[in-house]
C-alpha cells in the first residue's frame, strides 16, 4: 500500500504533537509516525511541574492532550511503527513499513529526541522515576530536605549538584574516576560547597527499594570495598545521546550525533527539518520542544507553500 503525505512527522513527543497541531490546522495533510508510544519521553515524568499554564499534570496527560489536538486538526498518528527503510534525499522522502506500506512526503520533521545515558547496573529500569532521575530542572523540587546521589564528573554532573543543593539537604557525588572532567570554576564550587561531599573512585553497582529507592550499593574501585548507602534519590549526569542512528547518511550531524539546524530549524537537505531534543542545542525541556516543535511546523509550512509556486 502507497500513501502520500505533505508532511511526515518523524517522533511522537512534545516537538512532533506540537508540530502535528500546527501543520494539520495549516491544513497541510500530515502523519506522525513514532517507533515509540504517543508522548516520547513525557510520559516517563510521573509529573511535570514547569509546563506554563498548567500547574501539574502528568507526562502520560499532557502527551494525551497534546494527542487528541493534533488528531482534533485531522493528524494522523501511527504509533509503536516498525520503520524498516527510510529515505531522506532532496527528492526522496519516503519510509517503508514492516507490513510493506510505503509513505511518501513532500517534507519531514525529525522529531525523533533523545535519551540520557545510563549507568545499565541493576534496579536501574524500576527505579527510573521512582527516585532516580536524570533531569534536575525536571526532578530536583522532589527532593525537597532530602538526601540525594548524583553521578558523573562532568560540567553537567558538578553544575548540576551544585543546583540541586537548592532543594536537598545533603548531595553527595560519586564519580568513577580520580579526577573530574570539568572546567576549574565547576570544580571549585562543587568541591568547595557546604552541602556537597564528594567520593571518588567510586560507582554505584544496584539500585534498592520498594515502592521507591531507598538505597544504592556503592564499590570504591581502589580498595574494592562495597558499601550500602542509603539515599531518597540519585541524579545521573553521565551524558545524552540523540536518537539520529542512522541519519548520518544525509544530514549533517555534529560531534556529539545531534542534528546541525539553522535557526529556522531547517537541516542541510532541502525540505527536512529538525525539532526537540535531537538538535544541536543546549537545553531539553518539554517547552523548548514545544517551542522547536511550532518554529519545524512554520519552515516546513514555508518551504511547501514556495515549493508549489
Ligand atoms: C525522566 C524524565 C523526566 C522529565 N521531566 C521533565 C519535566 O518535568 N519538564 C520538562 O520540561 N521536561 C522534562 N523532561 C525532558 C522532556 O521530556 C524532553 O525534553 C522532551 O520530551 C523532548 O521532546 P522531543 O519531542 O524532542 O523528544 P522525545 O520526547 O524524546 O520524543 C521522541 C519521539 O521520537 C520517537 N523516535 C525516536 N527515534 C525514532 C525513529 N528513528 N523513528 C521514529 N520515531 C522515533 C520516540 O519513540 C518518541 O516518540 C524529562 C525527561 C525525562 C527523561
Amino acid at each position: 500500500m502507497n500513501k502520500k503525505y505533505d508532511v511526515v512527522v518523524l517522533g511522537a513527543g512534545p516537538a512532533g504533537l506540537t508540530a502535528g497541531i500546527y501543520l494539520s490546522r495549516a491544513r497541510q495533510k500530515t502523519l506522525i509516525l513514532s517507533d515509540g508510544p504517543v508522548g516520547g519521553q513525557m510520559i516517563l515524568t510521573h509529573e511535570i511541574a514547569n509546563y506554563p499554564g498548567v500547574e501539574s499534570i502528568s507526562g502520560y496527560q499532557l502527551a494525551n492532550i497534546m494527542k487528541k489536538q493534533a488528531q482534533s486538526f485531522g493528524c494522523e498518528i501511527i504509533a509503536n511503527a516498525s520503520i524498516q527503510k527510510m529515505e531522506l534525499m532532496p527528492l526522496n522522502k519516503s519510509f517503508v513499513l514492516d507490513d510493506g506500506t510505503r509513505i511518501e512526503s513532500d517534507a519531514v520533521i525529525l522529531a525523533t529526541g533523545g535519551r540520557s545515558r545510563t549507568l545499565g547496573v541493576p534496579g536501574e529500569a524500576q527505579f527510573k522515576g521512582r527516585g532516580i532521575s536524570y533531569c534536575a530542572t525536571c526532578d530536583g523540587d522532589f527532593f525537597t530536605d532530602k538526601e540525594i546521589v548524583v553521578v558523573g564528573g562532568g560540567n553537567s554532573a558538578l553544575d548540576e549538584a551544585v543546583s540541586l543543593t537548592k532543594y536537598a539537604s545533603k548531595v553527595t557525588i560519586v564519580h568513577m574516576l580520580d579526577a573530574f572532567q570539568a572546567s576549574q570554576h565547576a570544580i571549585e564550587e562543587a568541591v568547595n560547597h557546604p552541602k556537597i561531599d564528594i567520593r571518588m573512585e567510586t560507582v554505584i553497582t544496584a539500585f534498592h527499594g520498594e515502592e521507591s529507592l531507598q538505597s544504592v550499593d556503592l564499590k570504591q574501585l581502589k580498595t574494592g570495598e562495597t558499601e550500602v548507602f542509603k539515599t531518597d534519590g540519585v541524579f545521573i549526569f553521565i551524558g545524552y545521546v540523540p536518537n539520529t542512528e542512522g541519519f548520518d547518511c544525509c544530514l549533517d550531524l555534529n560531534e556529539r550525533q545531534e542534528i546541525v539546524v539553522r535557526t529556522d530549524l531547517s537541516t542541510n537537505v532541502p525540505g527536512v527539518f529538525s525539532a526537540g531534543d535531537n538538535i544541536d542545542k543546549l537545553y531539553r525541556q518539554v517547552t523548548t520542544a514545544v517551542g522547536d516543535g511550532t518554529v519545524a511546523a512554520l519552515t516546513a509550512i514555508r518551504y511547501l507553500t514556495e515549493q508549489k509556486k
